[in-house]
């Protein structure tokens, strides 16, 4: 939950999992987010599924994917921010053995604001973000006029792509885009009960 402190920046989060509970892992993975103090979620995307990424390529003997993209304001800044999600990862049993191997959650900082980077902890935006369609996709359904930095419009990269995610039947949005807490109560005039 955000604090009222500090210049608040609008980011962008790529969840990821192929292992155990994914759907219940994505969710879990964005009330921790909201947990952390100085960031609020805005709205988070419905989790749609690919096939998984190995350096060597698209890989169907690994377990499916499925990924969704969360929008954040935060107060802190992206260092900050990028700890707090690999302490999410390290809470919800994510390992590092193999590059893109396996993983039950992998949350990554796909931009900053507006922000340039290139750090060795960390490269805003994210430097594949654009080849990704599971990243691509989920993060236009919740925002049709999102831009990846001077790469452009999110739905011109999206069109430019080969490949496709894949929809998950009976799947939700992992967050709605409204706060419970500051939500006005529903007044139903004509109900009696
Ligand atoms: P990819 O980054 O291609 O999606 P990955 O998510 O599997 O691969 P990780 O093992 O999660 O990679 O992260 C490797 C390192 O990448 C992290 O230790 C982190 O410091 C660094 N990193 C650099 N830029 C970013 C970013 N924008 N978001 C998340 N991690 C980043
Ligand atoms: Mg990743
Ligand atoms: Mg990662």
């Amino acid at each position: 939950m955000s604090d009222a402190t500090g210049p608040v920046t609008r980011a962008v989060v790529a969840l990821g999992s192929n292992l155990g509970a994914r759907d219940e892992l994505l969710r879990d993975a964005v009330a921790a987010l909201d947990a952390v103090a100085g960031v609020t979620v805005v709205s988070a995307s419905t989790p749609v599924s690919s096939v998984a990424l190995t350096p060597e390529g698209p890989d169907e003997t690994r377990p499916e994917y499925l990924n969704a993209v969360a929008l954040v304001e935060t107060s802190l800044d992206p260092i900050a921010l990028l700890d707090a999600l690999q302490s999410i990862e390290s809470d919800h049993g994510r390992t590092r053995n193999v590059r893109w191997g396996d993983r039950t959650l992998d949350l990554d900082l796909v931009a900053f604001g507006d922000l340039e980077l290139e750090t060795e902890r960390l490269t805003l935006p994210h430097p594949r973000a654009a080849e990704r369609a599971f990243v691509l996709e989920p993060w236009s359904e919740i925002d049709e006029e999102a831009r990846l930095g001077s790469l452009g419009r999110v739905t011109d990269l999206i069109a430019a792509l080969p490949d496709r995610t894949h929809p998950v039947p009976g799947a939700t949005r992992l967050h709605d885009g409204r706060r419970a807490s500051s939500a006005p109560a529903v007044r139903d005039e004509g109900a009696t009960a």
